[in-house]
């Protein structure tokens, strides 16, 4: 084990723990940040490493590549002066301070921690989605529905959500058309959010219905073919472009009930904090957001961590 206590050790790499990273080393508490090797099955970086065009992140006018931005992230840390491994976190005893953390055979202690490993979109696992993952197929209407591929597009949404619905309407601006699948013959979403659905004219909903492979012509994405899981009716649907709807999943498995988490292992924090039910241990990014789940919104909730902790280690000091 490292004899040394950090101030603060910094969980994630995504634009949430890179923001903590900046305000924390400005702060003078020298971060060392595990970026993950392949964590949940993204790189370093997070989730914007998998995407292409960011046009919502302010300052790029232009927009940014998502791998692009994040580097930019992580050269700031740096130069800042964040230390940065490029480890996975296995665990973390919380059970007393100087909290430990585990990555591999090594152990680091710390008197604070912020936890900033996001979370991960469901995925079905269809024959052709590999083919054409990010090729017409994304778990986020809002950050790519907007690009020219899917313009006047037939495009089709999987869940039956409040997240389905909100993209589902959102998507109706860009595409022709919007077909929702849904598995049962009911919506989960809020009685608004099925309001806004059903009231918008260029949406339509197939129920009991499931996708079961995507077609292509090998570059992008051109059909979906359903299952009608009643009636065992099949069909081929026309579709620029397929979205995931189904859930996420927080990447909160390594805290080993620790922390407090919702039902579905979102990090509960208190109030407009980042503050856990463990004092000195801090939530940041999607790992505790289950509405906004953004870029900008992550990393501002990686601000208030880091200022959070500083806090927090000056009142204990
Ligand atoms: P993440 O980006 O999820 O990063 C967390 C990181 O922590 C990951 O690299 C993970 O591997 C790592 N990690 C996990 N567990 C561990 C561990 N135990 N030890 C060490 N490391 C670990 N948002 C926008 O605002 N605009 C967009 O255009 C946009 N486009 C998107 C496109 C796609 C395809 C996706 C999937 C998301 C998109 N988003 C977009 C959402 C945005 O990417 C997320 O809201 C944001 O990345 C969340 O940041 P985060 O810091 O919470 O964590
Ligand atoms: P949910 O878990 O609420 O919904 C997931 C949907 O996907 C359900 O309809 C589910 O079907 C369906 N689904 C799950 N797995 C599969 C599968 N393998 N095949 C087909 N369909 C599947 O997730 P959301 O992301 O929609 O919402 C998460 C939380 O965030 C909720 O609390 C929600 O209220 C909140 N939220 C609120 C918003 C708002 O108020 N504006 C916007 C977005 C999210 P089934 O119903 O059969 O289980």
């Amino acid at each position: 084990m490292s004899t040394d206590i950090e101030h603060v050790i910094i969980v994630g790499s995504g634009p949430a723990a890179h923001t903590a990273a900046v305000y924390a080393a400005r702060a003078e508490l020298s971060p060392l940040l595990f970026e993950g090797f392949m964590a949940g099955g993204v790189a370093a970086g997070g989730q914007l490493t998998t995407t292409t065009e960011v046009e919502n992140y302010p300052g790029f006018p232009e927009g940014i590549m998502g791998p692009e931005l994040m580097d930019q992230m992580r050269k700031q840390s740096v130069r800042l002066g964040t230390r940065i491994k490029t480890e996975t976190v296995d665990s973390i005893d919380m059970s007393q301070r100087p909290f430990v953390v585990r990555s591999g055979s090594s152990e680091y202690r710390a008197e604070s921690v912020i936890i900033a490993t996001g979370a991960t979109a469901k995925r079905l696992g269809l024959p052709g989605e590999e083919d054409y993952w990010q090729r017409g197929m994304s778990a986020c209407a809002v950050c790519d529905g907007a690009l020219p591929i899917f313009r006047d597009k037939p495009l089709v949404v999987i869940g039956g959500g409040d997240s389905a619905c909100e993209e589902a309407s959102y998507l109706a601006k860009f595409g022709s058309s919007v077909t929702m699948l849904v598995r049962r013959d009911e919506l989960r979403a809020s009685k608004a959010m099925q309001k806004r659905v059903f009231d918008n004219e260029k949406i339509s909903i197939m129920w009991n219905t499931n996708a079961t492979e995507v077609l292509g012509d090998g570059k992008l994405l051109t059909q979906v073919k359903v299952r009608n899981n009643k009636s065992g009716e099949e069909q081929v649907l026309d579709a620029g472009g397929l979205f995931y709807a189904i859930g996420h999943t927080p990447n909160t498995a390594f805290l080993n009930g620790q922390v407090e988490t919702d039902e579905t292992g979102y990090i509960i924090t208190h109030g407009k904090s980042t503050a856990t039910n463990v004092p000195g241990v801090f939530a940041a990014g999607d790992v505790q957001d289950r509405t906004y789940r953004q870029a900008v919104t992550a990393a501002g909730s990686g601000c208030m961590a880091a200022l959070e902790a500083e806090k927090f280690l000056a009142e204990s000091e």
